[in-house]
């Protein structure tokens, strides 16, 4: 091939576009940097927390003083307790929800399972956090006490088992970082695409992206029904399991 012919030809036809010929053909030409950089939209500026804190766009669900944001599973007050910048499961009070409703969010939240031990697998340090009130994000104490996988800390519920598991130990705090893609649904009420999640524990990768293939549910296999937005959902599992720290991101 007659390289500069080619260059001479390359430049007369596309002008500044082409600027060069790579010689490792299969990447194709070079171009003028500037044609490849993009400018707008600009993102809107968001001021980090510190420490785990909400960053400045957050919807803060909890931040340790009171249980304005929540209900019961009545839509009464919430009954859980409030202290030390914490709230507990007041067992038999039942699950608490948002008030707030959500589709597609970024949600972060601690928790902690009783420093003391009481009970095994699925009795020891039970609660969960529910995605629209459906999806379960499983909360338990897995750092020594076996049970199945698909229902220890981190997994969703009877769906997918953690990559890994990122424990600590009963009494100590631990985070939750989540993305949360709800599942959408065609006009007649058909899937369209699955609800997605992908799940940080203690800042560790334990679920990525995955698709959920319904509700998670006990005894039963999960299918999924239309549905709209939906609240955030505390289990009371009857274990006195703590959380604090409890923010969201609107996608
Ligand atoms: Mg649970």
């Amino acid at each position: 091939m007659d390289f500069s012919k080619f260059m001479i030809s390359g430049i007369l036809v596309l002008g500044a576009l082409f600027v060069g010929f790579d010689s490792k053909a299969q990447k194709g030409p070079t171009l003028e940097p500037k044609l490849t950089e993009v400018w707008e939209p600009v993102p809107a500026k968001v001021t980090p927390g510190e420490n785990n804190a909400a960053p400045s766009d957050a919807i803060i669900l909890f931040d340790g003083k009171d249980l304005n944001e929540w209900v019961n599973s009545k839509g009464g007050p919430a009954e859980w307790i409030v202290e030390e910048d914490a709230m507990t499961v007041k067992p038999k009070t039942g699950a608490i929800k948002s008030k707030l409703k959500f589709s597609d969010f970024q949600l972060h939240i601690e928790w902690r399972a009783p420093s003391e031990i009481v009970g095994e697998g699925q009795g020891r340090g039970n609660s969960g956090i529910f995605m629209m009130e459906k999806y379960e994000l499983q909360v338990l104490d897995s750092y020594e006490s076996k049970t199945y996988s698909n229902g220890q800390a981190g997994s969703i519920y009877k769906q997918s088992i953690p990559l890994v598991n990122a424990c600590k130990g009963p009494g100590e705090w631990q985070t939750y970082d989540v993305i949360f893609m709800a599942p959408e649904f065609t006009e007649q009420g058909t899937l369209k695409s699955p609800a997605r999640i992908t799940v940080l524990h203690n800042g560790i990768l334990i679920q990525n992206n995955f698709e959920l293939k319904g509700p998670t549910e006990y005894n039963r296999l999960p299918k999924y029904e239309a549905h709209g937005k939906g609240s955030i959902t505390l289990q009371d599992h009857g274990n006195p399991v703590s959380y604090r720290n409890i923010w969201i991101r609107e996608l």
